[in-house]
């Protein structure tokens, strides 16, 4: 034990980016800190807010966001924030704060090194492949074919280049023989998605050819696949947009065509703009629309509103209005509201989309956006306008389309508001109303979770509620334990084994020990879950009643008194909690043998024992 205290240890790399690094400097990055005891405090950039519950804690190097419950150290913010990986964000923190990186464990060293080795070579591939069907449009065969179209379509020299927009010529190994040429092999390009194998199995061949390439990139920038337009007067009956397939990189359902431009202006607006198409985009960040994005090559999916769901909570769609757009608006809007995201619709006049108005009318387009309408007054003013509601056939049209939306709302403010609007617009009464979506709402939940609906019985809900507050207790203790140094100390003392065992079952614990008496147990956490974890228990000590008026110095000593306080109310509500789950089980006993009195005599014994405390 000694050994272990008196052991010298090489810091990790995340804890020496750590100690050079400020998080304070980290987040100023990206939000207005402003000092508030000894906590900076700001709006959170995760959720909208008007006062701000979102923490950075300089001395623990930590932050928190009391709305969201996010929070993390100087990594989880900056995956957070700029939706990348731990890996990502480690290597732009380590040259960020001039640490090399040495590999983690010796094991994990080769398979890592290999996977990144693979993608970095994947990255550069794409970065090649973007130069050369740059150069191809701008001095190749594309400056005849190409480049007129896009002009045509109102694009901008600016923003072709910024958009590295680019030509693969006609021809089966233009790409494919630069880019062996550069020293890349077959097998690479195949995988980048960028070569093809022969049918025959001899050789391999371009994947695109004679079409316009858009690039497309991570949120960071990199290029990491394709989307590609069959060029204007060539053979127009083959698809008119092919995309990368899925590669290492590239997931089409995590990607949205233009985000790395916009993402910056998504965070400032609040919102994102979402359009069709790639040329919708292009379009729209000409016309200074720059939180314009699509999704590109897919329809919206879970993952794309997830991302999006990062920079901005509302979504204001932008789809054609013929039938195809406008299904996917909807569907697009159930999607959005499931995961609680503010859906608006921009209509604009039918037959134009985002890049003609763009073009023809760049302040109308802009107006169009600046006025959205909430998706589910836009869909029931259409649903009302196409059918008849004075007649019942009518009525339950509307009402079969527009139930699923009031059911998909998380909110319960925005359901029972809904139930109101379509009620008005049907001329129907309200309560009958309620019944419908509630099982609408059922139906969605069995949809997407799986789960059983309901059928809680009154003392299971007291036992969760009590198994709720034993919980509380514990994280109390852990708390105080990543908070203080002195309370660590005391934790590692105990010996009383029922209270052991209580805390063990927390999965922080397991740092707290192994932290032992000189490391912050919050750095040898590396999962991310488990992080923002220890940072919301921390903060909540911290920012808690019982410190955060205190005077620095009186802290640790306030500390232990709770803590000791706390191991003795452990143990009473460690046997407590034992006893009402053997009631518990007793009582189920009980009823499935017809004991009534039994029963009655178990119930009331249950009730007195749950309420006994606090
Ligand atoms: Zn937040």
């Amino acid at each position: 034990m000694c050994y272990r205290r008196k052991t010298k240890y090489m810091l990790s790399p995340t804890e020496e980016i750590k100690a050079r690094l400020n998080i304070v400097d980290v987040v100023a990055g990206y939000v207005k800190l402003d000092k508030s005891g000894s906590h900076w405090k700001a709006c959170c950039p995760f959720h909208r807010e008007r006062s701000p519950s979102f923490m950075v804690n300089e001395e623990r190097q930590m932050w928190h966001c009391f709305g969201c419950n996010k929070g993390g150290d100087a990594f989880a913010f900056v995956m957070e924030m700029e939706g990348i990986g731990f890996r990502e964000a480690l290597i732009m923190l380590a040259e960020r704060a001039n640490v090399e990186l040495p590999q983690y464990s010796q094991e994990s060293k080769e398979r890592y090194q290999e996977a990144r080795d693979e993608k970095s070579r994947l990255y550069e591939i794409h970065e090649l492949a973007t130069k050369f069907y740059e150069k191809q449009l701008w001095e190749g065969p594309g400056k005849e074919l190409a480049l007129g179209y896009l002009r045509d379509r109102g694009l901008s020299d600016e923003s072709i280049h910024k958009f590295r927009l680019g030509f693969a010529p006609e021809g089966w190994r233009h790409l494919y023989d630069f880019l062996v040429k550069s020293g890349f092999d077959a097998k690479e390009l195949a995988q980048a998605g960028i070569a093809l194998k022969k049918e025959n199995g001899d050789g391999y061949y371009d994947r695109f050819r004679d079409r316009i390439m858009f690039p497309i990139t991570d949120t960071i920038g990199r290029v990491i696949g394709y989307s590609a337009r069959v060029r204007p007067g060539a053979d127009e009956t083959q698809a008119k947009y092919i995309n990368t397939s899925e590669t290492p990189i590239y997931k089409k359902s995590q990607v949205l065509y233009g985000l790395s431009y916009a993402r910056q202006a998504i965070k400032q607006a609040g919102h994102t703009v979402l359009v069709e198409g790639n040329m919708d985009v292009i379009a729209c960040h000409q016309a200074g629309i720059e939180n314009a994005v699509a999704a590109s090559g897919t329809a919206l999916g879970e993952e794309q509103l997830a991302l999006l769901r990062r920079y901005g909570k509302e979504i204001r769609f932008f789809f054609d209005m013929d039938e195809a757009g406008q299904k996917a608006a909807r569907r697009s809007t159930d999607l959005a509201l499931g995961q609680d995201i503010e859906a608006l619709i921009i209509s604009i006049p039918e037959g134009k989309d985002a890049a003609d108005l763009a073009r023809e009318h760049p302040d109308a387009l802009r107006d169009a956006i600046a006025h959205p309408e909430p998706a589910l007054q836009y869909f029931l003013a259409q649903l009302v306008s196409r059918h008849d509601v004075e007649t019942p056939a009518g009525k339950k049209e509307v009402l079969a389309q527009f139930i699923p939306f009031i059911g998909a709302a998380k909110n319960e403010i925005d359901r029972s508001y809904w139930i109101k609007e379509l009620a008005q617009a049907i001329r129907v009464e309200e309560k009958h109303l309620h019944g419908v979506v509630h099982s609408a709402r059922v139906e969605r939940e069995k949809r997407t979770q799986n789960l059983p609906s309901d059928g809680k019985e009154p003392f299971k809900e007291t036992t969760t509620l009590y198994t709720k507050r034993s919980e509380r207790l514990r994280e109390e203790m852990i708390g105080l334990s990543l908070a203080f140094a002195a309370v660590r100390t005391r934790s590692l003392e105990i010996a009383d084994e029922t209270v052991l065992r209580y805390l063990e079952k927390h999965p922080l614990y397991f740092f707290i020990v192994q932290a032992g008496d000189g490391r912050d147990p919050i750095d040898l956490v590396e999962d991310k879950e488990l992080k923002s974890l220890a940072g919301k228990l921390l903060f909540r000590i911290l920012d808690g009643p019982d410190f955060s008026a205190l005077p620095e110095e009186e802290r640790p000593a306030a500390a232990l008194g709770i803590f000791e306080q706390l191991i003795t109310d452990i143990k009473k509500e460690v046997i407590r909690s034992e006893e009402l789950i053997a009631l518990e089980h007793a009582l189920e006993a009980a009823r499935r043998s017809g004991g009534k009195e039994k029963e009655k005599e178990l119930l009331s014994k249950f009730m007195l024992l749950s309420r006994e405390n606090r």
